[in-house]
């Protein structure tokens, strides 16, 4: 960096032209001045401090090459002593600008105290459902699966009559269900994406499907009337229950731990058949029996089974050619049994002491 003459020919060039050194030192200290005038915010000092006063590429340090290094011998001592009185002079104005600011921003707000550090700003957590949902998606990702969501507000059609829901199905009546106007509905489950996708897509088909699902529930510790949701589903030529159990194997292994096993129970469900509902071994008492099993050594995690073929027909599919399974799951649950989280409204009150310990 040189310094330049307000002639605009450089410091350097007019000490070997033998320049009085008193006067470069009045030019030196003008020119500081001037721009100190201008500096009139906190910033706009530090900039000030930077420029002159920067350790390596400050105007001051440029001098030490352009000014001492250049003076002729005799001349060294002279220029030495105004380099230093330059030095303390800029040091000190630039320190004098700097409280000023502060005492001008103290008076113009009289509670603001400057010199006290700023608010600690929060730092987010991912929230344990998200942490939760992440995992399972890195369990079927790598087994092909797609991901997809879909609309919350649905219709009766892909809600329920699609999914082979009689008419007379406790799910359907308003108890369950919260309906909007003109037959619309929040969706109940997140099952009229599985119809979604069989309508606009060929098989094969691998899904996986998750998002907020609703129930006119009264909140409590197992129940609240939002939650999540996630299931996965598979299309194909010739898939057989066997492709569901060691797909939902492998994934509770992966999920819960290598030692998890599955054990399927009948069930029914109206968009499957057979339907099937999975517990799985304890994972926190190995089997021995503890509270959170209500000492039966199995917990219940999951729903699945064949895709029945009225719904394959009703997505537009031929169930002489297609088979298919689904399986699905509140997503709220698994991230309770993960981090051992006995309530689920915690997950909804946005408490930040809850929150961070998932930092
Ligand atoms: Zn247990």
């Amino acid at each position: 960096m040189s310094i330049e003459h307000k002639t605009g020919r450089p410091i350097d060039e007019l000490i070997r032209d033998g320049e009085d050194p008193e006067l470069l030192y009045a030019e030196l200290r003008s020119a500081f001045e001037q721009e100190r005038g201008k500096a009139s915010t906190p910033q706009q000092g530090q900039a000030l401090r930077d420029r002159w006063l920067g350790r390596r590429s400050g105007l001051l340090s440029a001098t030490n090459d352009h000014w001492l290094k250049a003076a002729p011998r005799e001349l060294k001592p002279v220029v030495g002593k105004l380099q230093n009185l330059l030095r303390r002079e800029i040091e000190a104005a630039v320190e004098a600008a700097a409280r000023a600011a502060v005492e001008e921003q103290a008076q113009a707000e009289p509670d603001l105290d400057a010199t006290l550090p700023g608010p600690e700003r929060a730092c987010g957590a991912i929230h344990p459902v998200r942490l939760a949902l992440e995992e399972v998606l890195d369990i079927f990702r790598p087994l092909g699966y797609s991901v997809a969501e879909g609309p919350e507000i649905e219709t009766f059609f892909y809600n329920f009559e699609a999914l082979n829901f009689p008419p007379d199905h406790p799910a359907v009546d308003e108890m369950d269900t919260l309906f909007l106007n003109d037959g619309a509905l929040l969706r109940t489950h997140t099952s009229p994406c599985q119809i979604r996708i069989m309508e606009s897509k060929r098989p094969p088909l691998r899904y996986v499907v998750h998002g907020k699902v609703y129930r006119n529930d009264t909140p409590d510790a197992t129940h609240s009337p939002m939650f999540h949701q996630l299931e996965m589903f598979a299309v194909d030529e010739s898939i057989t229950f066997g492709d569901l159990k060691g797909t939902l194997e492998h994934f509770v292994r992966c999920f819960f731990g290598p030692q998890t096993q599955a054990r399927f129970r009948p069930s029914f469900f109206p968009f499957t058949e057979p339907s099937a509902e999975v517990d799985i071994t304890c994972p926190f008492c190995s089997r021995s029996g503890c509270r959170i099993c209500k000492q039966t050594g199995f917990i219940e995690v999951l729903g699945c089974g064949m895709i029945d073929p009225n719904v394959l027909r009703n997505a537009g599919l031929d169930p002489q050619r297609y088979q298919g399974f689904a399986a699905g799951f509140g997503l709220d649950r698994f991230a309770m049994l993960k981090y051992n989280i006995d309530d689920i409204l915690l997950m909804y009150q946005g408490d930040a002491r809850f929150l961070r310990q998932f930092r």
